[in-house]
């Protein structure tokens, strides 16, 4: 499987980070090794100082797509998670300076928590999903599905042109605004709506 990742989808996010807004969406990727399920312990590397959260809603492909059309797109995908797009901001930092690419900022081991996944029917408008962050039991992020500037249709078949979609592939869809530094010692609860999902101790 692998993780194929949406930056920049939030434009609140934008502007928090001084980024300019995407004409097409900003791709990276997450080799599988940076998976890290939920309940599990997050161990805080000693090549960055600087790891911050980035709260997402993850898709999760149910067959093999390849140039996909919009129109189509939704019978890709059937669950929906929670994840957190962990990233080495100092690493990432360096590397936008100089042009060069984020594989280590984004993708170490570790860097793609993620929860269980809820069935696509279990939610009304996929246009209209709440989900949030809280740090230590503090509501750090918050957002909203409406406020994406590629909806998850446009990206599944966006990203199908490049990389051929198979079962199992996540998609991870964005981040809204109020990411932040994790610490040593900290505890991350991730909700779709009021449901807890995900939850990971930063040892
Ligand atoms: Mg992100």
């Amino acid at each position: 499987m692998k993780i194929l990742a949406i930056g920049r989808n939030y434009a609140e996010h934008i502007k928090e980070l001084n980024n300019e807004r995407p004409d097409e969406p900003v791709i990276f990727t997450k080799p599988d090794t940076a998976l890290l399920k939920s309940g599990r312990p997050f161990f805080y590397p000693d090549y960055s100082n600087d790891i911050h959260h980035e709260i997402e809603l993850v898709l999760r492909i149910c067959k093999v797509g390849k140039n996909i059309d919009v129109k189509f797109a939704h019978k890709y995908y059937d669950h929906i998670g929670l994840g957190i797009d962990f990233t080495a901001r100092d690493l990432q930092q360096k590397a936008k300076e100089k042009g060069l690419p984020w594989a280590i900022a984004k993708g170490f081991d570790g860097s793609a928590p993620i929860s269980e996944f809820l069935p696509i029917s279990k939610f009304g408008d996929l246009n209209n999903i709440n989900f949030s962050l809280k740090v230590d039991g503090e509501l750090k992020q918050q957002g909203n599905t409406g406020f994406m500037l590629f909806n998850f249709d446009y990206m599944v078949s966006y990203l199908s042109k490049f990389f051929t979609l198979k079962k199992g592939d996540l998609i991870f869809t964005g981040t809204p605004k109020g990411v932040g530094p994790i610490r040593v010692g900290q505890k991350l609860e991730g909700y779709i709506e009021d449901e807890k999902l995900l939850e990971i101790a930063i040892k």
